[in-house]
């Protein structure tokens, strides 16, 4: 599981951008961070994967306090927007790079990129560049980089904007069931689509915003979409969720 208690984050220019976030991802449990552009969603995801000092507060995974565990230390995996792959390697290399890293026997290497292959239909792309694939196969690679190390704890920031909207809505179920047949992962999604919010999340996190007011950066609301949507606590929360009057 992974947990945040009062956290806080501001950048250098002193602006707090996170305020006070308490948070609790169980295993298996799958929570989506929403809210308006600029509220911190990934700054939040940022922080959990180590990538950007927490301010104050703390980050526990697993019930270890992880604030200054290096990145690759923390059994967190992170797909972001932009696929970040490397070019000049196949996919297969792509997909087994974290493990030849460790060492990791090379048939073992074989057979865990071929089962992810499977899972995500790659099997016939693994000796390609990434610069001969599409964009929807490109965040495949991404979205399998990141299954092939087994994380404990999956984030994912906005992975299917940059797809169109039949191949959107086909990577959104193959995360759904990775998430699924990966049971004991704790996965947190960030997303701008209504839709992948309410089909995927358990749970629902929404960020306040609006420059200059001191709620910015706070938790508006955290509970299953059917609670945010019935009983949403303002009308900020009822107006971006889109609760009926
Ligand atoms: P979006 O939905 O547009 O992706 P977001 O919710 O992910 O937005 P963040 O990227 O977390 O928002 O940014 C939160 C706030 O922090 C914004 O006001 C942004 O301008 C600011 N910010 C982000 N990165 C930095 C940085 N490196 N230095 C200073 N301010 C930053
Ligand atoms: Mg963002």
């Amino acid at each position: 599981s992974i947990e945040l208690r009062a956290v806080n984050k501001n950048y250098l220019d002193n602006i707090a951008v996170i305020r006070n976030v308490d948070l609790q991802v169980k295993q298996g449990e799958f929570c989506v961070f929403v809210g308006p552009s600029g509220c911190g969603k990934s700054t939040l995801l940022r922080m959990l994967a180590g990538l950007e000092d927490i301010t104050s507060g703390d980050l526990l995974i697993d019930g270890k306090r992880m604030n200054d565990t290096q990145p690759a230390n923390r059994g967190v995996a992170m797909v972001f927007q932009s696929y970040a792959l490397f070019p000049h390697i196949s996919v297969f290399d792509n997909l087994a790079f974290g493990m030849k890293l460790a060492k990791m026997d090379k048939q073992l290497i074989r057979d865990k990129v071929q089962a992810v292959a499977r899972v995500l239909q790659l099997e016939q792309l693994l000796e390609r560049k990434p610069k001969a694939l599409s964009g929807g196969q490109r965040q495949r690679v991404a979205i399998g980089r990141a299954i092939v190390r087994e994380p404990g704890v999956f984030l994912f920031d906005e992975p299917l904007s940059n797809l169109d909207a039949s191949l959107r809505v086909q990577t959104r179920f193959e995360i759904a069931k990775i998430h699924r047949d990966f049971g004991r992962a704790a996965t947190i999604y960030v997303t701008h689509d209504q839709v992948e919010a309410m089909t995927l999340a358990d749970r629902i996190l929404l960020l306040n915003s609006g420059p200059a007011v001191l709620t910015e950066g706070s938790v508006a609301q955290c509970g299953s979409p059917l609670e945010l949507y019935h009983r949403p606590r303002n009308l900020f929360v009822a107006g971006f969720i889109g609760s009926p009057k």
